[in-house]
């Protein structure tokens, strides 16, 4: 389980629930990069376009909260 934050939200990421569907790299590829290190920057998009990316993780492997 990992955490990353920004001053709004904080993304959860549980690496043992997900089924590899892409859609987040699909949907927002400049925060979920998988061949970067770390995968998540959440420092390049806006917190509303990263939590409306997140609600398309099929698995909840990615999730949000607000802080
Ligand atoms: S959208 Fe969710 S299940 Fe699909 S690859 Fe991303 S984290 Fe994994």
């Amino acid at each position: 389980m990992k955490e990353y934050t920004n001053k709004e939200i904080t993304i959860v990421w549980d690496d043992t629930k997900c089924c590899h569907s892409g859609n987040c790299v699909k949907g927002l590829s400049k925060v979920f990069n998988p061949r970067a290190r770390p995968w998540v920057n959440i420092h390049a998009a806006g917190s509303e376009e990263i939590m409306k990316a997140i609600d398309r993780c099929p698995s909840k492997a990615l999730t949000y909260r607000k802080n």
